[in-house]
């Protein structure tokens, strides 16, 4: 049996920086075991509103800690991306909990980002209180368009404003003292961000939006009414106010992906505690060759998936507004690609489990609804992968030479990256020579995915997308999805090396890489026969080449790796786990 390479919370082994983040984890994972099983499902089933997670969140001043900015709270709070991300995994692990950090997360990014000083005061004050915050930018219209939307403030002279619009779709707005608000200066149409308390009487709460799952964090609809702001609830006008809006989702996709890690990998323990110990025709279901090969799949999908994301933590951490904004490729793939492949592996194992996974006192059920809405949610696959592909000739061309990103495993306070993260044409960011991370590495699927990728810059570079496949987003996005494999790849690949993944895992990891590369291509070959222009077909049947498959390694990585996790991890009814 070899070390497990995913999150455990009853064997909790992560390593972090610093007392008071193990004493946060370990309060947490005790307040979650303690509560148990049992009361999640009810929290879960009976869309009850879970108040005693709430009274944690301020008796264990955990958001407080991991919310604010060094120099604005006490000594140990500071906005720690590693830390972060590692409490969202393990928040995500019980479900759907992690939303109200994530909007919370999404709520105080602007205000943190904004020069507006009296608002980032009353929000240290107010998550020392225990508060929870919301994030107003999605309109029942609009949609992802975020150019349409009609919120606005009115100017009436003397500093003063009216807000009016609704907002849609909003996590903990009917409780939260600050939502941050995306909207237009009715009289010059500039964008403009502010903010109000949705306890004010005119900011009307409309009702929750019956969402499932979504009770956690009380997915709502509310409309400000003529709703008096000053210059002291503006945050930023015009180009900084969208800025700000971005910049902060680029750090709210990076929470919801590494959540869905945290996800799928409890669904992983459920489901092998349940096919391994379940016999049908006199043998244990986990002896039938397709269920060996779909847990194979689904728990590399997994750790692959954690991997990456921890890394793109890495690579967001050490950001430099001048130098290197390479995290806004990076993090779109996480936001796209490595969420996605937490839900590709929950449908595999719901395949597996059947009828159990339907069952509402499972985790299992609570993973099939809800592994995908980081996919689908505040910003889509489409329109991240849509932002990826942007990057593609950088990536593979007029390669630089920038320092080697190290373990972002450090104690460290990165709001002054994360909160200026700059802006500036994409184009002009460049990327080293993804072949340098691979360096030396003689595993035979690595190999492969690396000539596919210089097969893809050969599209690439001698055949490219013309401007009117690019507007045809059908296309695009498939490229983007071929594209998307090998930056994941890079990713993956160098975590891997730093956390010391054993080869035989790295190789069957990338031996899905292959095949994905492949499926990629096909699907386009089949979408488009005799739409190409000239080349196109030829260089991308160039990319597909066949993995190695290797049935040994296959099986000693299931003995070793997979299903020595049954038992590893049980659900808890409420009673005491080191009892
Ligand atoms: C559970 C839940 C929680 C949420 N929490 C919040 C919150 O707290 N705050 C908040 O502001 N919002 C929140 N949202 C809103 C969420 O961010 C939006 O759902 C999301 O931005 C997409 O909008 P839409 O679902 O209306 O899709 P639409 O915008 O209607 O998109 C329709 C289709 O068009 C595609 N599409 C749209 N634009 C593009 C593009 N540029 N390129 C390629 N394809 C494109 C989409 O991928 C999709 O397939 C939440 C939504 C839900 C359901």
């Amino acid at each position: 049996m070899k070390k497990n390479i995913l999150l455990n919370p009853q064997k909790f082994e992560q390593t972090v920086p610093d007392k008071k983040t193990q004493d946060l984890f370990d309060e947490t994972i005790e307040f979650f075991e303690h509560k148990g099983n049992f009361s999640m499902r009810i929290d879960s089933n009976k869309r009850r509103m879970p108040t005693d997670y709430y009274q944690f969140i301020k008796e264990s001043g955990l958001f407080a800690t991991l919310l604010t900015p060094a120099g604005f709270g006490d000594e140990d709070a500071r906005w720690d991306h590693y830390r972060l991300s590692a409490f969202s995994e393990l928040i995500g692990f019980y479900g759907l909990y992690q939303y109200t950090l994530q909007v919370s997360v999404l709520g105080v990014g602007p205000i943190w980002m904004s020069k507006n000083e009296i608002q980032k005061q009353e929000l240290a004050q107010q998550l020392k209180e225990g508060h929870v915050f919301a994030f107003g930018m999605s309109e029942r219209n609009h949609g992802a368009d975020l150019y349409s939307n009609e919120a606005n403030i009115l100017p009436i002279g003397d500093g003063g404003y009216i807000a009016n619009g609704e907002k849609y779709y909003i996590g903990n707005s009917s409780r939260a003292p600050k939502i941050s608000i995306f909207g237009k200066n009715a009289k010059t149409g500039e964008y403009v961000a502010w903010v109000v308390d949705s306890r004010e009487r005119h900011c009307k709460y409309c009702g929750d939006i019956e969402v499932a799952g979504m009770f956690q964090g009380q997915l709502g609809h509310f409309e400000m009414i003529e709703y008096p702001i000053t210059d002291s609830d503006i945050l930023e006008t015009g180009d900084g106010a969208f800025g700000i809006g971005l910049a902060t989702v680029n750090i709210g996709k990076t929470q919801t992906s590494i959540a869905r890690v945290g996800m799928a990998t409890h669904m992983l323990y459920e489901a092998i505690n349940h096919a391994h110990n379940r016999y049908l025709y006199g043998n244990r279901v986990t002896d039938m060759p397709h269920i060996r090969r779909g847990f194979l799949e689904a728990w590399s999908r997994i750790a692959m998936s954690r991997l990456y994301c921890y890394r793109a933590a890495d690579y967001f951490r050490q950001a430099n507004k001048e130098t290197d904004r390479r995290y806004i490729l990076f993090n779109a793939i996480q936001k796209a690609r490595a969420a996605a492949q937490n839900e590709a592996a929950v449908i595999i194992m719901h395949n597996i489990m059947a009828a159990k996974a339907y069952e509402t006192n499972t985790f299992a059920e609570t993973a099939v609804r809800n592994t995908g809405n980081a996919v689908r949610l505040e910003g889509t696959a489409h329109v991240n992968m849509g932002q990826a592909v942007k990057f593609m000739n950088n990536y593979f061309n007029n390669n630089v030479d920038l320092p080697e990103v190290p373990d972002g495993k450090m104690l460290k306070d990165d709001s002054s990256s994360m909160f200026d993260q700059g802006f500036g044409k994409l184009k002009n960011i460049k990327f080293n020579d993804y072949r340098k991370s691979f360096k030396g590495c003689e595993l035979a699927n690595v190999k492969i995915f690396l000539e596919q990728a210089e097969s893809l810059k050969k599209f690439s570079n001698e055949s490219p997308m013309s401007k009117e496949q690019m507007k045809n987003q059908d296309f695009m996005l498939n490229v983007a999805e071929i594209f998307g494999v090998i930056a994941y790849g890079q990713l993956v690949f160098e975590k891997a090396e730093i956390e010391n993944i054993d080869e035989m895992v790295v190789d069957q990891m990338f031996s899905y890489l292959v095949r994905d590369i492949n499926s990629f291509v096909i699907r386009q070959v089949n979408e488009y026969a005799g739409h190409f222009a000239d080349g196109q077909k030829e260089n991308l049947l160039h990319i597909i080449k066949e993995p190695h498959i290797d049935f040994e390694r296959e099986e000693s990585l299931l003995v070793d790796y997979v299903f020595s996790l049954d038992g590893a991890y049980g659900s808890t009814y409420g009673e005491k786990i080191n009892e």
